[in-house]
Order: C-alpha cells, then sequence, then structure tokens
C-alpha cells in the first residue's frame, strides 16, 4: 500500500492511501480539512483525480479535518463513512452526500483497503480513529488525542508505517500568547499530544515490523521540528526506522511501504 498528505496541522488535514495490489480500485481519502478548490489542488500536486477518491473517511467533525468532506463528497459523487456522533454534529452540511456509519472496533472495506476504527480522547462528539491494512501490511494514524490510552497502543501495535500526532511542546505551549482557555483546551486530557506522550506512546507501541514514522499535526506556534526529530531520533535509538514530519503545507509525497 502506499499513502501521502496533503497537508498536516491546525489549518487543515487530509491522507490518502492506496492499496497497490491487482484489486486496488482507487483512493481513500481521510479526512478532507481543505476546501474543494484547495483540495483539487493540492490532489494534482499528488497526481490523482478527485474521480479516483473511492470513498471520504472521517475522524470527526473539527473544521480542520472535515471543511471540504460535503462538498466534496457532493462535487464527486464520493461516499463518505463517519461516526454517527461525527455525523449528529455535522448534519446540517452534510445533506445530499452518500453517508455510511462505521464505528469503533468494526472494519469496513473501501478500494482494498480494511479500515479498523479505534476510539480516542478528543473533545469531539465521537471521534475515531483509523489503521489501514492491506495485504498483511499495516498504516496505524493517530492525530487528535489529548492522552495516551491502552487502547491507541494496542491499535497502533506492530504497524508498519505511523502518522501520529506531536502537536505541541509543553513549555513552548504554557509561555505562548494564547489565552489561558485555548492552553487548557490544548493541553488538557481531550485536546492535543504533546511531543513527550508521543514519544511515550512511540517508545511503548510494538515497533516490531516499524519501517516509517511520519510526525503530524504539529503547531506552528507551539512547536519546532527539530525538537520532534530530535525526541523521535532518541526513542528510536539506533534502530533502521525512517522519519518524516509532515507539513501543512506541502503535507508528504507518496510513501509505499
Ligand atoms: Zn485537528
Ligand atoms: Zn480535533
Amino acid at each position: 500500500m502506499k499513502f501521502a498528505s496533503l497537508g498536516s496541522g491546525s489549518e487543515g488535514n487530509s491522507l490518502l492511501i492506496s492499496a497497490t495490489s491487482e484489486n486496488r480500485s482507487g483512493v481513500v481519502m481521510l479526512d478532507c480539512g481543505f476546501s474543494v478548490k484547495e483540495a483539487e489542488r493540492r490532489l494534482a500536486r499528488l497526481d490523482v483525480l478527485p474521480a479516483e477518491i473511492a470513498g471520504i473517511v472521517v475522524t470527526h467533525e473539527h473544521g480542520d479535518h472535515i471543511r471540504g468532506v460535503f462538498k466534496f463528497a457532493r462535487r464527486y459523487g464520493t461516499p463518505v463513512w463517519l461516526s454517527y456522533g461525527t455525523y449528529q454534529a455535522a448534519e446540517a452540511d452534510s445533506r445530499g452526500a452518500d453517508i455510511h456509519f462505521c464505528r469503533d472496533d468494526e472494519p469496513f472495506h473501501i478500494a482494498g483497503l480494511t479500515l479498523q476504527p479505534y476510539t480516542v480522547p478528543h473533545d469531539a462528539r465521537e471521534p475515531l480513529q483509523y489503521c489501514l491494512s492491506s495485504e498483511g501490511c499495516k498504516l496505524g494514524v493517530l492525530t487528535d488525542v489529548g492522552h495516551k490510552t491502552d487502547r491507541i497502543l494496542s491499535a497502533l501495535s506492530a504497524c508498519d508505517a505511523l502518522v501520529l500526532e506531536w502537536n505541541h511542546d509543553s513549555e513552548m505551549l504554557s509561555n505562548s500568547s494564547y489565552p489561558f482557555s485555548l492552553k487548557r483546551r490544548i493541553g488538557g486530557s481531550h485536546g492535543h499530544l504533546s511531543n513527550a506522550v508521543a514519544a511515550d506512546i512511540l517508545r511503548e507501541v510494538d515497533k516490531s515490523r516499524l519501517k516509517l514514522v511520519i510526525a503530524a499535526h504539529l503547531s506552528q506556534q507551539n512547536n519546532r521540528p527539530s525538537l520532534v526529530e530530535d525526541l523521535m531520533a532518541e526513542v528510536l535509538g539506533g534502530k533502521l526506522i525512517d522519519i518524516e514530519i509532515a507539513c501543512q503545507y506541502q503535507g508528504f509525497g507518496w510513501k509505499e511501504i
């Protein structure tokens, strides 16, 4: 399988995943936090036609994940998968879209990929994150989560690649000019992952198959790529595991696992 990002961060997120086997029949888009026009522009950069998107899978209703989902779905007739709670939170925007429901721990299939949803603590109605697999290869995705849980560690075990949130450095967040309420939300148990907790997850998860880790959803104000790279390298020690940082503007190009 292969995957790429249209962009990652609080201004918009979207990940593309495609099976590379014979039976593939399109590309799965995980979130579309960009306007349709912007998504089209970014898809072109990755050589993907909008009509090739076989389904849009949504993690939760925050704008940086759902902004373009239903407009894109209506324009191109793309089916959408999301939890019932996310649907309820976004119902008014979803009219006319081809909606399918998914829930924690109930796998489903799109375009030759198996998607395994798992629940996470985040301040949304019914947020889900996903592992995607095809022919024995597994990609684990985790962003928008406030703290580490056993469920997260077991969901992300034995992945070939991880896209993992490293949102903020706790000290930079507490020294930032953000209002106190926003600092409390981001740093809270249902906010976003600090570098230290992301490092704990990476340290504790089963890495027996891991070849690539991509740091995602970095705060542009309260984090620095060099801090994340140093921590990732420290956790991974001398292991032959590639590391990369997803960018808000460029995302990252196709990775094959
Ligand atoms: Zn987000
Ligand atoms: Zn969120």
